[in-house]
């Protein structure tokens, strides 16, 4: 007997056609890789609008930066709260970026969104089901990343909860799993991409800045999950990392952004045209 899957709306046999996430003129999911760019938190001002200039001179239109930070040290920066999504919405409004910010907590859901252009669930909330279930009454795409342990299974039975209730955008991320490898942060998972997209249509981007934890892994793990097949990549920028509030080791300066950039839309392109990727298996 063929054991059948868990997930009814995940996977291939709810739908046959990938889901392409379209946010604003960009589409997640349509064979071309995007890319994500932005520092780990909103800091202030000066901060946020000297890295979404970069990002955007890079040709990136997607922007990213926490307001509400899940921090392991509760005496670590927590986030500018609202007024950290009140300085996002402004960096969307001067440099026409799209934004993509973390929401920690169901009853923040309604306000988060009335600011982002796509809700961050973060890998310590993966399971946090009653945030899940109200991501999905959201009418925001919604950027899953996989928690620090979590399965494959578990990662689309979260992404389930979501679509379950009625937004089918969900995006998911791999962002480095917990193994007994202590020289990165994380270990970033390349082989969930191609599992993925065998078992579900939901695009899969890369988030190579959480799995490395510190700045010299960064690009060598982009391009790789550009090569393995992401439908993006997300990462960490920051003007001046030595001084950033939150994960400043890891963050790319703006140069080094800027030719991220080009390595991995020219690695995209090798596969950009592969229709084949786009079908189901
Ligand atoms: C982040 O994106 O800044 C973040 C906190 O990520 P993660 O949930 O993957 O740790
Ligand atoms: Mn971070």
């Amino acid at each position: 007997m063929i054991k059948s899957k868990p997930y009814k709306l995940v996977g291939w046999e709810a739908k046959r056609e990938k889901t392409v996430v379209r946010v604003g003129e960009v589409e997640i999911g349509n064979g071309e890789i995007v890319i994500i760019g932005g520092p780990c938190a909103v800091e202030n001002r000066e901060q946020i609008m000297a890295i979404a200039s970069c990002v955007r001179q890079s040709g990136v239109t997607l922007f990213r930066g926490g307001a509400y930070k899940p921090r392991t040290s509760p005496y670590s920066f927590q986030g500018l709260e609202e007024g950290g999504l009140k300085l996002l919405a402004e960096v969307r409004d001067l440099y026409g970026l799209r934004i993509v910010t973390e929401v920690l907590e169901p009853q923040l859901v309604e306000l988060v969104e009335q600011y982002a252009d796509v809700l961050q669930i973060g890998a310590r909330n993966m399971q946090n089901f009653p945030l899940l279930r109200r991501a999905g009454q959201s009418d925001k795409p919604i950027l899953l990343k996989r928690g620090l342990a979590a399965t494959l299974e578990e990662f689309l039975l979260a992404a389930e909860y979501i679509i379950d209730q009625g937004n089918p955008n969900v995006i998911l991320c791999e962002r480095g799993i917990r193994t007994f490898s202590d020289h990165a942060r994380f270990t970033l998972d390349l082989s969930v991409v191609p599992s993925i997209k065998q078992l579900s249509h939901l695009p899969i981007i890369i988030d190579p800045s959480h799995a490395a934890g510190s700045v010299e892994k960064v690009v060598p793990l982009a391009r790789a999950g550009a090569a393995v097949g992401a439908d993006g990549i997300m990462v960490e920028v920051h003007n001046f990392p030595e001084y950033a509030l939150c994960d400043g080791p890891q963050a790319l300066t703006p140069e080094m952004f800027a030719q991220m950039v080009d390595e991995v839309r020219q690695i995209g392109s090798m596969f950009s045209h592969n229709q084949a990727a786009l079908a189901a298996p």
